[in-house]
C-alpha cells in the first residue's frame, strides 16, 4: 500500500513541487491548502491524470482546534507517514519598525503551525514504527537577514524543535530533518531579489527552483534515507 504524505502548503511553490515528487515516488499525497484551495483542486487532478493519487485538506494551521479536526479526519483514512510541514509566511520589517501584529503572526504561522500539525500526528506515526517529518525553514534561520528578525527567529526555533524530537523519536524509526532553502523562485520570493541582487547573494548567481528542494524532500521521505535524522540541510547555490 502507498504510504500517506501530508504537504502544508501544497497549493504553494514549493509545496506543490513536493506533493509531485511524492507522488512521482508513489505516495498518496494530501495536499494541504489554506485560501487557495482551487489551486490544490487543481494540483491533485494533475496527480491523478498522471497516474498518481492526491486528495486536497483545507485548514489554517493557525487554528489548532480546525487543524486537529482535520487531522483527526485525515487519520480516519489511514496513518499518515510522511509528514512535511512546509506552510509559512513572512512579513519583513526592519526591527525598529516590525509591528506585534506582524511578529505574532509570522511565529503564529511558522512556529506554531509546526506544533499544531504535527503534534497530533506524532502518536499514530509513533505507532507504525515508521515516519518521516520534513519541516521547510530557511537560510535566514542561520545567516540571519535584515528586516526577517520575526521570520528568523520563527525558523531557527523550528530548527531546533527539529533536532529535539529527532531525539525523542529516534528508537521508533521516525526521522525529523529540516530543509533550509535559500533564494527559491515561487510567488513568496517573487520580484524581491533583481538579477543583481541574486548575483551578489548567491555564489551559483541564480535562484533554486522548486524542484530542486523537492528532490532533497523526496529522498529524505524515502526509505533510503532512514539513517539521516536530526539534520538541518540547506539548498541554497552556496550562500552559506
Ligand atoms: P508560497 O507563498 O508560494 O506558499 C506558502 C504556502 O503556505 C501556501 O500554500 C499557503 O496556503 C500556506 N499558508 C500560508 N499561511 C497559512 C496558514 N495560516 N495556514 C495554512 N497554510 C498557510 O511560499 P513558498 O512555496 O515560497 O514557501 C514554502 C515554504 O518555503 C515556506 O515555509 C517558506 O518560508 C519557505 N521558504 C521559501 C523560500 C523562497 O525563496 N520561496 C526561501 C526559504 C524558505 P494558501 O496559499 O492556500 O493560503
Amino acid at each position: 500500500m502507498s504510504r500517506r504524505a501530508l504537504v502544508t502548503g501544497g497549493s504553494g511553490g514549493i509545496g506543490a513541487a513536493i506533493c509531485r515528487r511524492l507522488a512521482a515516488d508513489g505516495c498518496h499525497v494530501l495536499i494541504h491548502a489554506n485560501r487557495h484551495r482551487e489551486a490544490a483542486d487543481t494540483l491533485a487532478e494533475a496527480l491523478r491524470a498522471e497516474g498518481g493519487s492526491a486528495e486536497v485538506v483545507c485548514f489554517d494551521v493557525t487554528d489548532a482546534a480546525a487543524t486537529a479536526t482535520a487531522i483527526d479526519s485525515l487519520l480516519e483514512g489511514g496513518p499518515v507517514q510522511i509528514l512535511v510541514n512546509n506552510a509559512g509566511i513572512h512579513d519583513d520589517a526592519v526591527f525598529p519598525g516590525m509591528s506585534d501584529a506582524q511578529w505574532t503572526r509570522v511565529i503564529d504561522v511558522n512556529l506554531n503551525g509546526f506544533f499544531h500539525v504535527t503534534q497530533p500526528l506524532t502518536m499514530p506515526m509513533i505507532r507504525t514504527r515508521w515516519g518521516r517529518i520534513i519541516t521547510i525553514t530557511s537560510v535566514a534561520a542561520i545567516a540571519g537577514n535584515r528586516g526577517q528578525t520575526n521570520y528568523a527567529a520563527a525558523k531557527g526555533a523550528l530548527h531546533s524543535a527539529t533536532r529535539t524530537l529527532s531525539l525523542e523519536l529516534a528508537s521508533r524509526g521516525i526521522t525529523v530533518n529540516a530543509v533550509a532553502p535559500g533564494v527559491i523562485e515561487t510567488d513568496m520570493s517573487a520580484g524581491s531579489f533583481p538579477p543583481e541582487t541574486l548575483a551578489r547573494l548567491v555564489p551559483m548567481k541564480r535562484a533554486g527552483r522548486p524542484e530542486e528542494v523537492a528532490d532533497l524532500v523526496g529522498f529524505l521521505a524515502s526509505d533510503q534515507a532512514a539513517y539521516i535524522t536530526g539534520q538541518i540541510i540547506s539548498v541554497n547555490g552556496g550562500m552559506i
